[in-house]
C-alpha cells in the first residue's frame, strides 16, 4: 500500500507511519489505513518519516491499558480515538508506546484517551511509536551516542562471570553485594558495568531522602504506583565505598564513579561518609572521575564533598519554575531556591556541573519553560545538560504541571534543543556523565 504523504514542519514532504496498536492478550499489530499519532501535549500530529527515527536498540514496547488510542484515519483525514479493531469487530485495542533506550530523548508521547476508571501508569517514560517499511519508528531525538549502556555490550554470562570475580576480590564488602542484586535482579545498567568493568560504576550509599518524587523508583508511598527497585537499606562505609571504586577506577580509563542511583535517596543526606570515602579514594589515586547524581538540596554541604576531591555534580530537575519544581519533587526542609544555591556554590569552587533535566513532551518544550530554562541558563552557567526522559504518567504530569503555573502551546523539543545551542553554544547536550579527561582538556 502505498504510504501517504504529508508537508513537513520544514516544507519537505515526508511518508505517513502506519500506527500500531495491541489487543486485549498484549499482541502489537500494525493497522492499515491509520497512521500513528503523536502527543506534543493538547497538539495531536500526526506522525511521519521526519518526525521518527528507528526504533533504537534496546528499546521495549507496551501496551496501555484502559486507554483508547487516538489514531489518524487517512481516508477521512482526521484523527480519531478508535476503541475498536475496525478489522475485528468487538475486538478492544489499546495504545502501545516505545520505552526507548539511553540516549534518545522523546519528542511526542502516544496520543490516547483514557477510559473510565483508568489507573496511573507505571513508571515508565511513554514515546509514540509507528510501523513504516517492516519496522518501529519512534519520535526520539538522539542525544548522545556513546555505547555506555549498549545491552549488545553487556552480555549476561559476561556480567556472571564479572560477579564471581567480584566476590573473589571484594569478599566481606556490603556494597559489592547489593550491586549483584542491581545487576542480576534490576537489570540496572550502572550495576552491570561495574562487573563488566566498564565506563561508569555506581556507588549507592542513602536510605533516606528529603524529597519525595511524584515518580520516585526506589520509594513509592502512591498506593497506585510500584518502586521499580528496593531502596538501599544501608550505609556502607567509607571503607567499603572506597574499594568499590578502587576496583573500578584501576581497571577502566577514563572510570567514572557515582554516588546517586535509582536504588538510594539522595547522597547529600550522607555527605560525611562520602567525604570520608572520597578522601580514601584520593589518598590512592587522582584517576577517575568522582561525580555525584543529587536533587541538589543542601548547599551548605557541597564544598567539603568537593575539597575532599569530588569532580562533579548532576543535579536532577523536571522545571526550573518554582511551583513545577515543588509540585514534583515534593521537597521536605529545603526548596528550589536551595538547589540553585547548590550550583552556584558547585560552579564557584570548580566543579563540572550538568543539570539532569526531566522531559515530558508538552510540558518541557512549552514557551513558558523554555524562557524560564533561557534565563535560569543565564544566572547559573553549568556546563551540561543531560536530557532525560521522565518516567511518569504523561497526560496526569501534564495535568499537574497545569495546576501549579500556566502552560502555553508546545513548540517541541527540537525547537527547544535549537534555542537552548543557539543561546548557550558552548554548553554540552548528552545523556551520560562525562570523565573529567573529556571537560578538563
Ligand atoms: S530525589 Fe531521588 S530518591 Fe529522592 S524522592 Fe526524588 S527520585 Fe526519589
Amino acid at each position: 500500500m502505498v504510504a501517504k504523504r504529508i508537508n513537513s514542519a520544514h516544507g519537505s514532504s515526508s511518508a505517513l507511519i502506519t500506527a500500531v496498536v495491541a489487543n486485549a492478550r498484549g499482541e502489537i499489530f500494525d493497522l492499515a489505513g491509520f497512521a500513528a499519532v503523536g502527543s506534543d501535549g493538547p497538539p495531536l500530529s500526526p506522525l511521519s518519516t521526519d518526525l521518527t527515527r528507528r526504533l533504537p536498540h534496546g528499546s521495549e514496547l507496551m501496551f496501555l491499558p484502559d486507554r483508547i488510542p487516538a489514531l489518524y484515519d487517512m481516508r477521512r483525514e482526521c484523527v480519531v480515538t478508535l476503541p475498536e479493531n475496525p478489522y475485528v469487530p468487538g475486538e478492544a485495542i489499546y495504545p502501545v508506546a516505545a520505552f526507548n533506550s539511553p540516549g534518545y530523548v522523546i519528542t511526542h508521547t502516544p496520543a490516547y484517551a483514557e477510559r473510565p476508571g483508568a489507573g496511573l501508569l507505571p513508571l515508565f517514560s511513554y514515546g509514540a511509536v509507528g510501523w513504516h517499511r517492516g519496522r518501529f519508528r519512534s519520535a526520539v531525538l538522539q542525544v548522545d551516542d556513546e555505547p555506555r549502556q549498549d545491552l549488545r555490550q553487556m552480555p549476561l554470562d559476561k556480567i556472571k562471570v564479572g560477579v564471581q570475580r567480584m566476590r573473589r576480590t571484594l569478599p566481606d564488602n556490603r556494597l559489592r553485594a547489593h550491586l549483584e542484586k542491581c545487576a542480576l535482579t534490576y537489570g540496572c545498567p550502572a550495576g552491570k558495568n561495574f562487573f563488566l568493568g566498564r565506563y561508569e560504576a555506581p556507588l549507592p550509599t542513602s536510605p533516606a531522602c528529603n524529597a519525595h518524587c511524584l515518580g520516585c523508583i526506589s520509594l513509592q508511598t502512591d498506593p497506585a504506583l510500584t518502586s521499580s527497585q528496593d531502596r538501599i537499606a544501608f550505609t556502607p562505609s567509607p571503607d567499603e565505598i572506597a574499594a568499590v571504586a578502587l576496583t573500578h577506577i584501576r581497571r577502566v580509563k577514563q572510570a567514572v564513579v557515582s554516588f546517586g542511583q535509582g536504588c538510594e535517596g539522595d547522597p547529600l543526606m550522607v555527605a560525611d561518609t562520602i567525604v570520608a570515602a572520597i578522601r580514601a579514594i584520593r589518598r590512592q589515586t587522582d584517576q577517575g572521575t568522582i561525580n555525584m547524581n543529587t536533587n541538589g538540596s543542601l548547599p551548605d554541604r557541597i564544598i567539603p564533598l568537593i575539597e575532599a576531591g569530588l569532580d562533579s555534580l548532576r543535579i536532577s530537575l523536571n522545571s526550573v519554575r518554582e511551583p513545577c519544581y515543588t509540585a514534583y519533587f515534593r521537597p521536605s526542609g529545603y526548596g528550589f531556591g536551595d538547589v540553585a544555591a547548590t550550583i552556584d556554590t558547585a560552579l564557584a569552587h570548580g566543579a563540572h556541573v550538568a543539570i539532569n533535566y526531566l522531559n515530558c513532551p508538552g510540558f518541557t518544550d512549552t514557551p513558558q519553560e523554555c524562557d524560564a530554562l533561557l534565563a535560569f541558563l543565564s544566572a547559573h552557567p553549568v556546563q551540561m545538560i543531560q536530557w532525560r526522559n521522565l518516567n511518569y504518567d504523561p497526560l496526569r504530569y501534564r495535568e499537574r504541571m497545569a495546576d501549579a503555573a500556566p502552560q502555553g502551546p508546545a513548540m517541541g523539543l527540537a525547537r527547544l534543543l535549537d534555542q537552548v545551542r543557539q543561546r548557550f553554544p558552548r554548553l554540552r547536550h548528552g545523556y551520560f556523565n562525562p570523565p573529567k579527561e573529556i571537560y578538563r582538556k
